[in-house]
C-alpha cells in the first residue's frame, strides 16, 4: 500500500527528469523538496511548481552536507549531458560521489529509501548486446567520459555498501537515454540538438558516420518506472535497466526528426567524441518482472511531444 502525503526530496528537482518527477509526486498529494544547485537546471523548469503549497524549493549544491526530515529522496542531481559534465570533470565526480555519501547519510539517519539516478554509462562502451544488469561493462577509468561513468559506478558501490552494511533501503535504477520537454535548448544531448537544428533549419550535426546506436525513452515512462521502484519492498535493491529497448542509429534518429519537422535542414558530420559508445540497448526483463513496468509511448510519439514543446519554447 502507499504511504499518502509523505515529504520527498528531489535532488536535481530542477532538472529534465527531476522537474517531471516533481510534478509527479505533487500531483500524488506527497510534499516535495526540490534541491538544485541549477547547474545545468533551470529555474523555468519548475516555476509554474513555486507557488504550490506542497512545494519547496532549496537551492543547495549535494556535494555539502544537509540536514532535512524527509520520507523518502530520489538522488537525480548530475549534470547528464556529455558538454555539461565534460566541463568541470572534478565536480562531475564529487556530485556523484560526495553527494551520494551526503544524501545515503541522510537515508540512514531518517530510515528512508533513497532511489538513485545511475545510467547505462555503467556500462561503457559495451561488450555484450543488448545489455542486462548482470553486465559487468566496458569502462576507460581515464578518458573524457569517466568522471561521469566512473563516478555513477562509485555511486553504485556506495549504495550497496550501505544497503549491506547499513541497511539503508537503497534502489538504484540504470537509465537509459531519456528524451522530452524541459530539456534545455542548449543541453547538448542528441535529441535536443536535432530538435532545435531542425526547427530553425540549421545543419544537423552527426558526430561520425552515425551509424552508434542509442535507445530513447519518453519522459514520461520514465517517470513511471521511477515512482515503480521506489514502491518495492526493502530487498528489491536492483540495479534494474529502465529504458525504451527501441534501437535507432542517429542517422535514423535525424531523419525522423527532419520528416516529423517538415526541416529544410542538411546533415553535416562531425569529429566522433572520444570513447563515444557504439551500441546501447537495455534488455529490460527485469524492470517487466519485477516492477510490471513497460515504456508506453513509442519515438514518433515522443518527438511529436517533444518538438511541440521545443517550436512554442523558440517562438518565445
Ligand atoms: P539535467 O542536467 O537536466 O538534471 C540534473 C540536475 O541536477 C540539474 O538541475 C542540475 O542543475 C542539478 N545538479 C547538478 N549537479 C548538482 C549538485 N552538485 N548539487 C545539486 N544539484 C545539482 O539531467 P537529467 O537528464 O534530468 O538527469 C537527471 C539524472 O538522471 C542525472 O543524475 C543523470 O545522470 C541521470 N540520467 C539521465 C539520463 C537521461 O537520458 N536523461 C540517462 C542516464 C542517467
Ligand atoms: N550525437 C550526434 N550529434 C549531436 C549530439 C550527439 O550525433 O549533436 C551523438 C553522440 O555522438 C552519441 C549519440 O548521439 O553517439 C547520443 O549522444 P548524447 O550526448 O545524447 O548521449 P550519450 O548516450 O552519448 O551519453
Amino acid at each position: 500500500m502507499r504511504k499518502k502525503n509523505q515529504t520527498i526530496l528531489i535532488t536535481g528537482g530542477g532538472g529534465f527528469l527531476g522537474s517531471h518527477l516533481c510534478e509527479r509526486l505533487l500531483d500524488e498529494d506527497h510534499d516535495v523538496i526540490c534541491m538544485d544547485n541549477f547547474f545545468t537546471g533551470s529555474k523555468e523548469n519548475i516555476r509554474h511548481l513555486l507557488n504550490h503549497s506542497g512545494f519547496e524549493l532549496i537551492r543547495h549544491d549535494i556535494t555539502w552536507p544537509i540536514y532535512l526530515e524527509v520520507d523518502a529522496i530520489y538522488n537525480l542531481a548530475c549534470p547528464a549531458s556529455p558538454i555539461h559534465y565534460q566541463h568541470d570533470p572534478v565536480q562531475t565526480t564529487k556530485t556523484s560521489v560526495l553527494g551520494a555519501i551526503n544524501l545515503l547519510g541522510m537515508a540512514k539517519r531518517l530510515k528512508a529509501p533513497i532511489m538513485q539516478a545511475s545510467t547505462s554509462e555503467v556500462y561503457g562502451d559495451p561488450a555484450i548486446h543488448p545489455q542486462t544488469e548482470e553486465y559487468w561493462g566496458n569502462v576507460n577509468p581515464i578518458g573524457p567520459r569517466s568522471c561521469y561513468d566512473e563516478g555513477k559506478r562509485c555511486a553504485e558501490t556506495l549504495f550497496f555498501d550501505y544497503y549491506r552494511q547499513l541497511n539503508v533501503s537503497v534502489k538504484v535504477v540504470r537509465i537509459f537515454n531519456t528524451y522530452g520537454p524541459r530539456m534545455q535548448i542548449n543541453d547538448g544531448r542528441v535529441v535536443s540538438n536535432f530538435i532545435v537544428q531542425a526547427l530553425k533549419n540549421e545543419d544537423i550535426t552527426i558526430y561520425g558516420e552515425g551509424q552508434q546506436t542509442r535507445s530513447f525513452c519518453f519522459v514520461t515512462d520514465m517517470i513511471e518506472g521511477f515512482v515503480k521502484m521506489m514502491h518495492t519492498p526493502h530487498d528489491v535493491t536492483g540495479p534494474i535497466n529502465l529504458g525504451n529497448p527501441g534501437e535507432f542509429t542517429m542517422l535514423e534518429l535525424a531523419e525522423k526528426v527532419i520528416k516529423l519537422t517538415k526541416s529544410k535542414s542538411k546533415l553535416v558530420h562531425k569529429p566522433l567524441p572520444k570513447d563515444d559508445p557504439v551500441r546501447r540497448k537495455p534488455d529490460i526483463s527485469k524492470a517487466e518482472k519485477i516492477l510490471d513496468w513497460h515504456p508506453t509511448v513509442p519515438l514518433d510519439e515522443g518527438l511529436e511531444r517533444t518538438i511541440a514543446y521545443f517550436r512554442t519554447l523558440l517562438k518565445k
